[in-house]
């Protein structure tokens, strides 16, 4: 019972319409998530953006949303901006894990307590991590790629190396490759990331990788759907689409459609409805002043961040409809459209 429902019993005035200052407060007073995100320019962002929109709104709060297009200064503007409109937690998808450390300073200086989404903030005190078992999405892509190309010469093309996920995924390859190279089965013959996650700079990277091969590659895992979108353009260019097989992830559209094709071998699907219904219920409960408990712990080079990590689901030809569609992730006209 609030302060004023109960003075106003105590007034027993006789059923008579009141005022009821307090409530109209409170209607004001709603919690408030800040998100800030790094990019809108790839289909799984403006997911992301939606899906949580939706998720907090379902829980009676507000979220005011900035996306600063991969600029650091701009996400940094940007997320001082939410901090100084007064939300009640910040979260956020950081363009640099290492540049957005200042913003978790700040937010703390500001008494507003910080979730990182997705991508992990290193070196700062960040209070939680919500995202997926990213080691876990490297290490389905390797073992989709090897068990059809048990040996060869392997191209990794990775993401921006800016982003902790990057480094995440590769580690899970690797971990998959590494028995493999050591036998000699396989050779990575290229490695590189991709500035900015653009399927333009994966592009430029297959072609290198193609150029100092003369073409002879075996399997390319690339570290997610845009820049496997750019390595099956430059292996088509020398007529090799479909020929030789690529990892992706992100079951992006595009990259399903390529699987329905076969010109991509499998994606990594990540629910992001779960992740974002996962976020929204602990921002809220954590904007409110509730203690949230997580049942993993990661390091971020500065402390234990605690962590809530969903799992992947590995994607190929076969499952796509149990999985991707069954989810209602993509329409099954537009999976199997001919394009
Ligand atoms: C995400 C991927 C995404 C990539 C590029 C990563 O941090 O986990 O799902 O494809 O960023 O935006």
């Amino acid at each position: 019972v609030s302060a004023c429902e109960e003075s106003n019993s105590q007034n027993g005035n006789d059923g008579k319409a009141v005022p009821a200052p307090k409530a109209a407060e409170k209607e004001t007073d709603k919690i408030k998530i800040g998100f800030s995100m790094d990019t809108l320019l790839e289909e799984r962002w403006l997911k992301d953006r939606d899906l949580f929109k939706e998720a907090v709104e379902s829980l009676g709060a507000e979220v005011e949303i900035l996306a600063a297009n991969g600029d650091d200064a701009v996400q940094i503007e940007q997320a001082e901006t939410l901090i100084s409109q007064g939300v009640d937690l910040l979260v956020v998808v950081p363009h640099n894990a290492e540049a957005m450390a200042a913003i978790v300073k700040k937010a703390h200086l500001a008494g507003i307590k910080v979730i990182a989404y997705d991508r992990l903030v290193k070196n700062s005190e960040i209070d939680l991590y919500v995202s997926f078992d990213n080691e876990k999405v490297g290490e389905m892509q390797a073992n989709a790629i090897t068990k059809l190309v048990p040996k060869g010469k392997y191209v990794y093309i990775g993401g921006a190396e800016t982003d902790n996920n990057a480094h995440l995924f590769k580690r899970g390859v690797f971990k998959v490759l590494q028995p493999l190279i050591d036998k000699g089965d396989i050779t990575v013959v290229y490695d590189q990331w991709s500035k900015d996650w653009t399927p333009a700079n994966a592009l430029v990277n297959m072609t290198a990788a193609l150029k100092a091969n003369q073409n002879k590659i075996d399997a390319v895992i690339a570290a997610n759907d845009a820049t496997a979108g750019g390595v099956i353009q430059a292996l088509a260019a020398q007529g090799l689409a479909g020929k030789i097989p690529v990892a992706g992830q992100d079951a992006e559209l595009a990259g399903v459609q390529r699987i329905v094709q076969g010109t991509q071998i499998m994606t990594v699907y990540k629910p992001i409805k779960a992740l974002t219904e996962k976020a929204a219920e602990l921002a809220v409960m954590m904007a409110k002043g509730d203690e949230v408990k997580a049942d993993r712990k990661i390091n971020n080079g500065k402390i234990e961040v605690q962590s809530v990590l969903l799992s992947p689901i590995a994607v190929n030809k076969r499952n796509i409809d149990q999985t991707i569609i069954a989810d209602g992730f993509h329409s099954k006209e537009e999976v199997y459209k001919v394009v």
